[in-house]
């Protein structure tokens, strides 16, 4: 992880009661997803009169926010998620730590925030990383997840963009998102509700899109799914991506579909990374819309021969079987048989864990 800032807004202020070592290496060992935090967080204040200040990376804690910070009455909030590695050599390496930067500024700008510049952002997630390295697991599916997130903490009961806002990064120790990554994932098709618009925040990794999923999601989990694949609003017809994953489509001409990022769906920097990595790999791949009965007349046909979802959290993960109201289909043997996304799924792994060259100079 190298640091290229050599100013920084930011005081270090290591906390004064450190996890001991044999609680941290114990939490570490069966960390779940998102509830294993590590020690330290980063908060970075703006007002209009002092823009940028303030910042600190400092003992992980409460934030202190008015009831009326207009975050908790509007939900003026933009989030990233990104994953630091440890290399063979103990190095700590992020992975194209610069998309996240500029996703959340293009989120920021979505949601008439305040944008942080990409080199705050970037140097407060390496200060973080730095400070809580210990957390940052060996072996071969663990990493450091981390959370940037900006809230408006603005004390003010009026709709408008607010003049105040908090940065945040926090980060925990993870696991592997899904039980058995490598085995297919049933997902329900969401008929019922829409998890973007064309016009709307689709394209911004705000809390709002995520809330306005949970019903989906619950109604998934309902049907014994693990995941959510969302329609288009309007016909309710093409496949969109899935609660907090895009969508890949393998076909057995050596050619892969995905979604065209239309202004619907999140620009997913995995989505980004696999469509390079196929290429290279000699695949064709086609960012073209795919209708659910295309899907569905593919995997029954034979013409489809795998589906995977992708994303930071589940890196690459397989689509067994597709659940709706009209009948359920299952893709390449109930996603027991994927070569495509294992074969994916190793090349990017790789990269990111410092384990092979990387002509991309996506690890930093
Ligand atoms: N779509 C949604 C809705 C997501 O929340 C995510 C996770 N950030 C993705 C796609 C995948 O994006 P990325 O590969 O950048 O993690």
């Amino acid at each position: 992880m190298s640091q290229t800032k050599e100013t920084s807004i930011l005081t270090i202020e290591p906390t004064d009661h450190p996890t001991p070592a044999d609680k941290r290496k114990a939490m570490m060992a069966n960390p779940g997803f998102g509830t294993t935090f590590s020690d330290h967080m980063v908060v970075i204040h703006y007002s209009e009169e002092k823009g940028w200040h303030n910042g600190r990376v400092m003992a992980r804690q409460p934030l202190p926010l008015d009831p009326a910070a207009s975050v908790l009455h509007y939900a003026q909030e933009i989030f990233e998620g990104m994953k630091a590695y440890r290399s063979p050599e103990n190095e700590i390496l992020l992975f194209r730590p610069e998309e996240n930067a500029r996703r959340f500024r293009h989120s920021a700008e979505v949601m008439a925030m305040e944008p942080i510049p990409e080199e705050i952002f970037l140097d407060a997630v390496h200060k973080l990383v730095d400070i809580d390295r210990d957390w940052v697991p060996d072996g071969e599916v663990g990493s450091l997840y981390i959370r940037p997130f900006q809230i408006a903490s603005q004390p003010f009961l009026g709709v408008k963009p607010a003049k105040e806002y908090i940065f945040a990064i926090i980060a925990c120790t993870v696991g592997s998102y899904f039980k058995d990554a490598t085995k297919g994932v049933p997902i329900w098709v969401s008929e019922n509700h829409v998890r973007a618009v064309p016009g709307g925040t689709g394209t911004a990794k705000c809390g709002g899109n995520y809330a306005a999923s949970l019903t989906a999601q619950a109604e998934g989990y309902a049907h014994g799914c693990a995941q959510v694949v969302f329609l288009d609003a309007i016909e309710r017809r093409w496949i969109e991506e899935l609660g907090g994953m895009n969508v890949f489509f393998v076909m057995n001409d050596k050619t892969l579909i995905t979604p065209p990022l239309k202004g619907t769906i999140l620009h997913g920097i995995t989505r980004k990374s696999i469509i390079a990595l196929a290429r290279d790999k000699g695949y064709t791949v086609l960012e073209q819309p795919y209708s659910l009965d295309q899907w569905r007349e593919d995997a029954k046909s034979g013409k489809l021969l795998e589906a995977f979802a992708c994303g930071t959290a589940a890196v690459i993960t397989s689509i067994g079987k597709v659940c709706d109201t009209h009948g359920d289909f299952e893709i390449g043997e109930n996603g027991a048989n994927n070569p495509v996304a294992n074969e994916l799924r190793e090349s990017l792994i790789n990269l990111q864990y410092g384990r092979a060259e990387d002509p991309y100079g996506w690890v930093k």
